[in-house]
Order: C-alpha cells, then structure tokens, then sequence
C-alpha cells in the first residue's frame, strides 16, 4: 500500500464541456496503490490522512493526466529533423520513406520522455504500416519502452491494402510513369506490404499477450478510408466487435481523401464505413478535417469519436477541423498532436494552446472553443478515445491515479488579475516547461526535470551513438525515389478539386 497526497492551490477534478468544471481552491487527491480514494480541502484531508507523504507545497496547479490522443512515435528524432519538410500530406508521406533508421525503442523513448515532460500520462500511439517482421519487432519494442518508462498506451498497428502511390489504381498510376521509376516505386511499395492474416495474427497475440496489463489497451487500425479495401474493412468490424477491441484510424485528414470516395462511391468515407457497420462508439478517428455536416451527425448519431490534430494539420497544408460544429452535435473529442506538434515537440500543452486559439471563428453570432472544452479534449475526450474510458481522465474516486502539477508561479510570474478565470491561464499560458510533476497509476515518473524509472542521458546519448555513423545509401535512394515521384503525384491529382472555388480553404463543411 502506496499512499500519498497531492496538493494543489488548485485541483481540477473534472472538466466540463458546459463550463462547469470542478476546481477546488487549495485541494488535495489521496491515492493508494494507484487509484484515487479522496478528494476534497487540504485542511480537511490532511486531517483525515495524517502523515501521509505529500507531494506539491500548494503552488501547483493539478490536474489529470493529460492523453495524446493520436500520436505516431518519432518525436526526438522528428521527420523534420531527418530532413522531411512540411508539405501536403499526398507527396510528405512518401518523403517520411527518406528518414534515418532508429532503434524503435530509443525512437519511442525519446517520444515519451518529451510527452511526459509536457504532462501526457497515456497515448494513442498508431505505429506505421509496414513488413511482418518489422512491425513485430518495432511493435515489441515500443510496448518495451512504454512498460518502461511507465506511460499508459492505447496501441495500435496500421494496415493498408490499396492505394499505396496515390489514392486510386496503384498499378495504373505505375503504368502511366517512366518504367524505371515505377519499378523502384513498385519494389518500395511491395517491401511494405503485409497480409491481413499476418496482420491479425499479431495483433490478436499482441491482444491476448496484454490481456491482464490495465496500462495497455490494443487496437485495430485501418490506417484510412482509401488504404484499406472495403472487404478488409467489414472485417475489421467484425473482428473488433467479436475480441471486444477498439478501432482507430485516419478520416479525411486532407480534402483528395474525401474526394477519393466521392469520385468512385458518390459518397464520404464516414457514409461508407456507415453501410460497413464500421461506426460506433469503439470506433475513433484522427483528423477529420473535411467532414461534412451529414458525416459529423452520423459520428453523433453513432458515437463514433474523433482525435483533433490541429500542428500537424497546419503542418500539412490538412486545413482546420471543424471541431466547434463536432462539440455542438456532442461528438467526442480528443486532441494529439500526430508527430508533428507546431514547434516540432510533443508538448500537448501547447497544443492545447493553439486549439484555443485556432477553434475562433468570425461573427459574434459564432462560438468560439472554450479553456473549459480545451481541457475536456485531453483529458475525458481522451480517455473515450483511446477506449480506458471512465478510469483515467478525471481526479475522483475510483480513477486511476494518473496526475500532473504544474508551477502555478511560473505559468503567472509576475502576476496575475484575481478575476482571470485559472483555467483560462492555465490552457492559454502553460508549457511543458512549467511542468513540475507528472504520476501515473501512482508513482511519480517525473520530477522537477528528472525521471525516475529511466536515465535520460544515457538514451539520448545512445540516440546520438546511433545516428553518428555515416547515413546509409538506402536513405539517400529512398529520398531521391519520392523526390522523383513528386511531380507525377501532384499531376496525378491535378483535376481533383471541391466544387466550391475558394483559394484558401481550411475545411469540408457544406
Ligand atoms: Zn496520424
């Protein structure tokens, strides 16, 4: 038996979409073994709990731990630092092919470490497509490294099918290509792919392996719409329905993968994967940045979530997602940042911060995102995402102790309006630096800039180790191949436009 108190000047037990968050002035959380018994007054727990150890002076906002709600890995050694600029989605994708090679674990480590540092306890973490072997091994190895440093991880393979070049006829688009570089292109693509079998095979071991593990959920993720045939799909409903497993996947992160579906099906995406049976409250997207008005009624209808993923989104010419219009129909909303938060970290902070300020559209007649739904997002919104539901996200009895102290001071210096509401200061203003300390299932993983269960110097100099030696030829072929298949991508979409006719479009609803 494990017990401490957390003190807040302020504890934020619940956040509430409606503006009614639950806040108590100088409060206290009493856990045990890692879950929450009490909560309430300093004076009165402490008196109800004498000498138990306590952990915070008083000066810290606490708040539950907050939950990346979809989130690819990399991190340290991020996509832009391996040389992959921003760009549209449809042709940076192919640039990633062009990145460095790095130990998953040390790749994973190097996320996690950035993420807790920004107060995140649990994540979403979609690990890319590829081989059976590889993704056995890097599989392995970033569920290792998420045991190890102790974050909670709702994890999830992703598969692809279809639509491996453009979202469309692979073989044709390779066929209307100078034949050298279709071979190349066509090598690459067939090194990564994977049969569905092979691919519930493991999924299904790696299901029943973290059965027993209440810090690991395990997932099945279509990577998207037009990645996965439809047969494939059906399948994947059934099959997340029959071993009671979540689905995660990307909806209509950029307006070609809407178009892609209403091209060949006169319908969206979401209205496919309706007749599918592939809606429902297992089911959650990321992205969904050119929904339609009839797609978000169905999410709400079904009870099919969403993760917002507003750096990444900018990052990749994606647009802004409606998400205002998501939590008026009360859809469920998460946040991630996807690999690609605004500065190039992992700091949902910051995250938060930007969604603050993105979700403010014009005209007073408009309602613009709240601190109070910001905070509901990472955390409640995240729990439904990632599928631990009820037992993280808020600091009540029962919950996990998942549980984060932020420097009040730091986040204020040097001073703040008695009448500013502190939620608002804390989403408006907080960082990841401000950040104190971060416990999850009860034991404190971070602190005052340490980490207890890892040693931090020792990773990053086995990051900087690995990468020292001279970049491998296959870097550089891969590189120049999508450089080359660039200009037949975007030619390849060339007449693939909205019927609306704004140059500067940022999302989907009619
Ligand atoms: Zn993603």
């Amino acid at each position: 038996m494990v017990r401490t108190m957390i003190r807040g000047k302020y504890v934020l037990l619940k956040a509430d979409l409606e503006g009614n968050s639950e806040l108590i002035e100088d409060g206290a959380v009493v856990q045990d073994s890692g879950t929450i018994i009490e909560t309430g007054p300093y004076s009165e727990l402490n008196g109800k709990y004498p000498g138990t150890k306590t952990i915070g002076t008083g000066e810290q906002f606490v708040i539950p731990g907050l939950i990346n709600a979809h989130h690819h890995g990399r991190g340290i050694a991020s996509g832009l630092l391996m040389g992959q600029t921003d760009g549209h989605l449809e042709t940076w994708i192919h640039r990633g092919w062009g990145k460095r090679p790095l130990d998953p674990y040390l790749m994973s480590m190097g996320t996690l470490m950035q993420q807790i540092q920004s107060g995140t306890t649990t994540i979403m973490f979609n690990q890319t497509a590829g081989p059976v072997s590889q993704i056995q091994t890097e599989a392995n190895k970033t569920l290792q490294a998420f045991g190890d440093i102790g974050v909670r991880v709702a994890f999830s393979i992703a598969f692809r099918n279809q639509s491996f070049l453009v979202y469309g006829d692979t073989d044709a688009f390779l066929d209307s290509i100078d034949p050298e570089l279709a071979g190349r292109a066509r090598d690459k693509v067939n090194s990564t792919v994977i049969d569905f079998e092979e691919y519930w095979d493991f999924t299904k071991k790696l299901n029943d392996r973290y059965q027993e593990n209440d810090k690991v959920k395990i997932l099945l993720s279509p990577q998207a719409y037009h990645w996965v045939d439809e047969k494939t799909l059906g399948e994947i409903g059934d099959l997340s329905r029959s071993n009671n497993m979540g689905i995660h996947l990307h909806m209509v992160e950029t307006m070609y993968q809407r178009l892609y579906s209403e091209r060949i099906n006169n319908e969206t995406p979401v209205s496919r994967l309706n007749k599918l049976g592939m809606l429902g409250p297992e089911v959650s997207f990321a992205h969904g940045v050119w929904l339609t008005q009839d797609d978000l009624d169905l999410m709400a209808a079904t009870g099919t979530s969403i993760s917002h993923n507003p750096s990444s989104n900018l990052r990749l010419s994606s647009g802004i997602a409606p998400v205002t219009e998501m939590l008026k129909r009360k859809v469920v909303v998460g946040i991630g940042t996807d690999s690609a938060g605004i500065n190039d970290n992992d700091d949902l902070l910051q995250e938060m911060g930007l969604a603050l300020r993105l979700h403010r559209p014009p005209g007073h007649y408009n309602k613009s995102i709240s601190a109070d739904e910001i905070l509901h997002m990472a955390t409640i919104g995240g729990s439904k995402v990632t599928t631990f539901g009820e037992s993280i996200g808020t600091l009540e009895a029962g919950t996990k102790a998942d549980i984060v102290l932020i420097d009040w001071n730091r986040i204020t210096r040097s001073y703040i309006s008695e009448d500013l509401p502190p939620l608002e200061a804390l989403v408006s203003r907080a960082r990841k630096d401000d950040v104190q300390t971060v416990m999850i299932d009860g034991d404190v993983v971070y602190d005052n800039g340490l980490f207890t269960n890892i040693d931090r110097d020792k990773i990053y100099e086995e990051i900087s180790l690995e990468l020292s030696s001279p970049t491998p030829t296959a870097v550089f072929e891969d590189r120049d191949l999508a450089n080359q298949l660039d200009p037949h991508i975007r030619e390849y979409y060339a007449d693939w436009k909205l019927e609306s006719d704004q140059s500067y479009q940022f999302n989907g609803l009619n």
